[in-house]
């Protein structure tokens, strides 16, 4: 192992106590998106500590950008923290892991001091499971001077090469007409069942689909007692596939499906988007060989080169803007389902802290040797312009 690595990787270690001590307080306390105020100021104050200097962003008071510039040109490398849990079921996406790990990194490569080459930013953000606030860090440029960006999330196995999916998030509203169902059926407008319509019209659709297409969806609204005719009727959805724009030409089919219920019982429909719509995740594979191999100079071994993933994440839209990744690192046996309790126990778990501070590890390597070796840097920034402008 080059000496810059072995240097950083004896940094990660000696923060092993921080890192677990931050994965175990989020762990804890289990805090809902754009509500993680304790997670937010723990790892400000932790950050804080390494010489980094915190900026607030507006709009989102639990976001931070964390930086520090080495005395050595060099690249700008972002690293992600995510640390928002589940209703009811807290930290059972293992979010607690991804912001130990990423602040462990960012720690590492700040322990550097005179041998830190370029900026290191650790950048917090909000609410991946809901409204993804890395879509409107996106928006406000917090990437634009960024050379890479790299987070790892637990999972029921390890792989460098994540995907996700391009999501959009629809809610769809009937209005109708009021009236009572057994004296006066004839004078109203049934909402609901524009909405059972919707969904049948959907599952008809489903046929007609390519096989990386997900659709589902619940009922918020459907009326208010069985003698009313349901005045208003709700539905959230969320429409998903590998590519954006088929993503976009399946939404629109959706819409239709939508429309025809309107047309057939007269409920008048409105539709809006309830949360931001998330980009498909784009692995930078020169990057990702590179995290790979440093797994593996680490004593990783088990390492799948599935492509893995089939939710979505924020962080999608961040690797269309900067040449990113988004590992996964087990931390459960392959049978345990994240957004499971027992996803929740294996993130608070003595092997779920060690995966983080191995990520982290394996993160701060990467990172190095993306300064060290500039042609390597190059090669991913080649690789994500063709990636992301189809048409070259
Ligand atoms: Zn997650």
């Amino acid at each position: 192992m080059e000496k810059i690595k072995q240097r950083v990787v004896l940094l990660a270690e000696k923060l092993k106590e921080d890192i677990f001590d931050l994965a175990d307080e989020i762990h804890k306390n289990p805090e809902l998106g754009n509500q993680e105020f304790k997670a937010s100021r723990l790892l400000r104050e932790k950050i804080a500590k390494y010489g980094f200097k915190i900026d607030d962003v507006e709009g989102l008071p639990t976001a931070f950008i964390a930086s520090k510039k080495g005395a050595k040109p060099g690249p700008t490398i972002a690293f992600l923290a995510e640390y928002d849990a589940l209703p009811e079921i807290g930290h059972a996406c293992g979010h607690n892991l991804i912001a130990a790990a990423s602040f462990g990194t960012a720690a590492a490569l700040g322990s550097l001091e005179d041998d830190l080459a370029g900026e290191v930013m650790l950048v917090g953000s909000p609410a991946e499971e809901t409204n993804g606030a890395k879509v409107l860090l996106v928006q406000k440029g917090v990437f634009a001077g960024v050379d890479a960006a790299m987070m790892v999330h637990p999972g029921n196995r390890t792989t460098a090469y994540a995907t996700s999916l391009a999501m959009e998030a629809i809610e769809f509203t009937y209005t109708g007409k009021a009236a009572h169902a057994a004296a006066a059926p004839h004078m109203g407008i049934n909402a609901l069942d524009a909405v059972i319509m919707l969904f049948n019209g959907i599952n008809a659709l489903r046929q007609q689909l390519k096989s990386d297409v997900r659709i589902h969806g619940i009922i918020t609204e459907g009326g208010k007692a069985p003698n009313i005719i349901p005045d208003k009727a709700t539905a959230r959805f969320y429409v998903r596939a590998k590519e954006k724009a088929y993503m976009l030409e399946v939404k629109e089919k959706v819409i239709a499906c939508a429309r025809g219920a309107e047309l057939a019982t007269g409920a008048k429909l409105s539709y809006q988007n309830f949360e931001l719509p998330f980009d498909n995740l784009i692995t930078n594979r020169v990057m990702a060989d590179m995290f790979k191999q440093n797994l593996k100079e680490i004593g990783v071994s088990d390492i799948s080169d599935e492509e893995e993933g089939i939710g979505s994440t924020d962080m999608g839209n961040v690797s269309q803007v900067v040449p990113a990744i988004h590992p996964h690192m087990a931390i459960a046996e392959r049978n345990v389902a994240p957004h499971s309790i027992e996803f929740c126990l294996a993130a608070g778990s003595e092997f779920g802290k060690n995966a983080a501070l191995l990520s982290a590890k394996a993160m701060a390597m990467t990172a190095v040797e993306l300064a060290a070796k500039p042609e390597l840097l190059e090669k991913a920034k080649q690789e994500f312009i063709k990636a992301t402008s189809p048409s070259l």
